[in-house]
Formats: structure tokens, C-alpha cells, sequence
């Protein structure tokens, strides 16, 4: 099939522009079109070209949402067109982004897809107040799993995660909050398994607990803590050094890129 027209995929990073690729920067900077969901912030949109035409085509869960057909029906639109079309979404485009469906059924269309990978927001969190995602003593990986199993689709297995003994990272778990902590309990965690929730990574408004299995659905809330955040389930998370603690006690740790963290008092 002749190839008419390209789209660049491209990864935003969990918002901190600092923390866009030097690829994306540029090729942001060379755009006509971009088309950006609504976990992009405005800070990395700044670096689109005046000439860019900025398109938001965001879809947070339970609001009004741009469907998916026309976001890609308007990319074969504007890459037929000859414009240089930047699809730039939160974090790493291919995780749990859609990039994958995007990028084939733009494909299907005849359109090129270049890939721009970013810094996913579930790495970036952990990172952001100080949890090592892999570290030796405590886990031998880290699985990115969804915490939201979309209409019909199967929920993950958290019996087979909980025995992996790896560190869990999920994203958009915040809906379903008690339904996870239920899930782990009766996948045999236990209760006092450390729990770190991260909201906002890498914004000025970032904020973050450290709790256990058995309490961090209240905390969070007590936090005042929502979407988007990343859940991280492990003894790593108790190495936390940037967030608050339950107790209210903030745990020692220079983690300069947390000053934004807010402080829960139990
Ligand atoms: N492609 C994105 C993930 C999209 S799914 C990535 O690689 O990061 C959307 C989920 O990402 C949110 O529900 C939340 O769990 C997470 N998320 C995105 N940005 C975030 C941020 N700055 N802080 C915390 N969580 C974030």
C-alpha cells in the first residue's frame, strides 16, 4: 500500500516538561497539527511551534469524551493533508495509552507511524518520591497492570501478580479503590503490605501517601488524593522518602522534586 502521510506518536512524559525526550521536543516543535489528550499538561504543550494548531481530544473516564473513531478518523484527515501530525499522549504512548490501536489502525489507512516514547507516568511516580521500583532486596521486577478493566474486558489476575512477588504499579485505580484492596486481600497479600499512592507525578500539585494494604483506600481519601494516580503495591514502597506517612510522620529523604508533597496527618 503507498504510504500517504505520517503521524508521530509521541510520549508526554507523567507532565513535568523536564521530563519530555529531546525527540519529542523536537518534534513537537516542527508540528502543524497536534493532538493531545487531556493528561498533557500545559506545560508540555508549550513547546509546540506558534504555528501548531493544538487540538485537545481528551477522553477522562466518566466525562464527555472525544470517541476514538474520530480521533483517528481527524489523524488520516490532517496526515492526508501533508501536515506534519503529532498524536501526543500522557506518558509513554504505549502503555495503556491506546497507542497500540491507534498506531494500527492508522496503518490499516496507509498512513506512517512513527513512534516517540516517553517516560510513562507509573516509572515516574515511584521515582518521584524516592521508591525503587526494583530494588534487589525487596523485588525481582515490576509489573505495570490496570487497575480499571474496561466494560467486558477481563479483570487482571491478581492471585497469579500477588504470587510473582513483583512490585505492582497501577494506573487508574483510583474508581475502584476498595474493590483492589478486596482483590489483593483475598489474592493472600497481606494486610500490612505497604501501599503508596502518587497524585499528579511530577506537577506542582503532586502529592502522595505511604500506607499499608489494609488502610490505603482511607487514607488516599483522607489525602484528599484522586486521578490521576499511580498505586504502587510492595515492600518497596515503604522506602518512600518524599511522601507522607500514615502516621502523619514525614519520613527523613532530600528528595528535592517532592517539596509539592502534601503532608497527611492520620
Ligand atoms: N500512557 C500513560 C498512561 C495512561 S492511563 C502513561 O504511560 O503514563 C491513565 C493513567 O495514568 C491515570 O489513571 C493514572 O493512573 C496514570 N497517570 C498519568 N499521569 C499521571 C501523573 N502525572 N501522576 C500520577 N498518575 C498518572
Amino acid at each position: 500500500m503507498k504510504i500517504m502521510g505520517r503521524v508521530t506518536l509521541v510520549g508526554a512524559g507523567p507532565g513535568d516538561p523536564e521530563l519530555l525526550t529531546l525527540k519529542a521536543v523536537r518534534v513537537l516543535r516542527d508540528a502543524d497539527v497536534v493532538l493531545y489528550d487531556d493528561l498533557v499538561s500545559t506545560a508540555v504543550l508549550a513547546y509546540a511551534g506558534p504555528q501548531a494548531r493544538l487540538i485537545p481530544v481528551g477522553k477522562r473516564g466518566g466525562c464527555a469524551s472525544t470517541p476514538q473513531a474520530f480521533i483517528e478518523q481527524l489523524l488520516i484527515r490532517e496526515a492526508r493533508a501533508g501536515h506534519a501530525v503529532v498524536r501526543l499522549k500522557g506518558g509513554d504512548p504505549f502503555v495503556f495509552g491506546r497507542g497500540g490501536e491507534e498506531a494500527a489502525t492508522l496503518r490499516d489507512a496507509g498512513i506512517g507511524v512513527d513512534i516517540v516514547c516517553g517516560l510513562t507516568s507509573g516509572l515516574a511516580a515511584a521515582a518521584a518520591i524516592g521508591i525503587p521500583v526494583t530494588h534487589r532486596m525487596h523485588a525481582h521486577g515490576v509489573a505495570l497492570v490496570t487497575g480499571h478493566a474496561a466494560d467486558g474486558e477481563v479483570e487482571p489476575d491478581w492471585a497469579a501478580l500477588v504470587r510473582t512477588g513483583l512490585t505492582l504499579v497501577i494506573y487508574m485505580g483510583m474508581r475502584r479503590a476498595e474493590e483492589l484492596q478486596s482483590a489483593l486481600i483475598a489474592a493472600d497479600m497481606p494486610p500490612s503490605m505497604p501501599v503508596a499512592v502518587i497524585a499528579h507525578a511530577t506537577r506542582p500539585e503532586q502529592a502522595a501517601i505511604v500506607s499499608t494494604l489494609a488502610d490505603w483506600p482511607a487514607a488516599a481519601e483522607a489525602a484528599g488524593l484522586a486521578s490521576p494516580a499511580i498505586i504502587v503495591v510492595g515492600q518497596v514502597a515503604a522506602l518512600a522518602t518524599g511522601a507522607s506517612v500514615d502516621s502523619g510522620q514525614r519520613r527523613g529523604g532530600d528528595f528535592g522534586q517532592v517539596e509539592h508533597t502534601r503532608q497527611h496527618v492520620a
